[in-house]
């Protein structure tokens, strides 16, 4: 099985992705895809009175600030708007969807983080009331059942708490534990970028392929913002087991195939 993921920022698309996606599976390639949805996040949470916060964690990790009122709005885009527009796009294309979030059949359990340490105008503070967390632990049962009986997964955070609190993950690493768990051989992360660049404002400074070694070095130098949690996500994967993380555009004419052909950055 193959395990896809398409961002939810600005520059990502999700149409050709879903052509793509849907013929790998009539020509009998199984895959489970994993969906973001940050940027609709963001407008929505802005239309409803409760404008995004972000907070970047002493290490410079920048993540969503998720008070249980964003989490609900969250988990209204997310597993809701985001997650059923997908189901409705493959439905269209002939795939037989099933729409889930982590905590559905605790697909993905988690570790809410009940202290975080946040840099807010060079201050350090530390919140307590925050859902945001990280994933322990996979439930790969259900999306067994599911793929052995035809239907095509289509998962998004938020995960479960351990205290059965929805949680706030990230996707990327979300669709790394995923595909460790359900023994992918290649993890795809489709994104807004063509891959990482050695100049993030040079889409021709592509790198092709990435040694696992040469990651920290990546992380530490050029990769910034939210291409680090997708290599930090990528070097999880290939802990756990996945043999190749590509890291390619979405907004490709054959995101899915381009990205298979090498078309991106491949990390073993
Ligand atoms: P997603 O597509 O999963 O929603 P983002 O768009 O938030 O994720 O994360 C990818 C973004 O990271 C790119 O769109 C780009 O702006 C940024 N970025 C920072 N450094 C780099 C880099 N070295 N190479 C490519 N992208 C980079």
């Amino acid at each position: 099985v193959l395990v896809v993921k398409v961002g939810g920022g600005e520059g990502n698309r999700i149409e050709p992705v879903l052509d793509d996606l849907a013929d790998l599976w009539h020509a009998g390639r199984r895959w489970v895809l994993v969906h973001g949805g940050s940027a609709r996040t963001n407008e929505v949470a802005t239309a409803l009175g409760h404008p995004p916060q972000f907070i970047t964690s002493p290490s410079g990790f920048t993540s969503r600030r998720t008070d249980r009122q964003t989490a609900l709005i969250f988990t209204m885009v997310y597993a809701g708007e985001m997650n059923k527009t997908i189901v409705e796009g493959l439905h269209a294309r002939g795939v037989n969807a099933v729409g889930l979030s982590g905590a559905d059949g605790r697909v993905l359990e988690g570790e809410r983080k009940k202290a975080i340490r946040a840099v807010v105008n060079g201050r350090r503070l530390i919140i307590r009331d925050d859902y945001t967390g990280t994933i322990t632990r996979v439930n790969s049962s259900l999306l067994h059942l599911l793929l052995n009986a035809g239907y095509a997964p289509v998962l998004c955070p938020p995960a479960i708490s351990q205290e059965h609190e929805l949680i706030n993950v990230d996707g990327d690493r979300a669709a790394a534990a995923l595909a460790a768990a359900l023994s992918a051989k290649t993890l795809v992360l489709l994104t807004g970028a063509p891959g990482l660049l050695r100049f993030p404002d040079d889409p021709a400074s592509r790198i092709a392929t990435l040694p696992l070694a040469a990651l920290d070095d990546a992380m530490n130098t050029y990769a910034q913002g939210r291409m680090r949690i997708k290599l930090l996500a990528a070097r999880e994967a290939l802990e756990g087991g996945v043999q190749r993380v590509i890291i390619a555009a979405s907004n490709a004419a054959h995101p899915v195939r381009q990205a298979l052909a090498g078309d991106g950055t491949v990390i073993s």
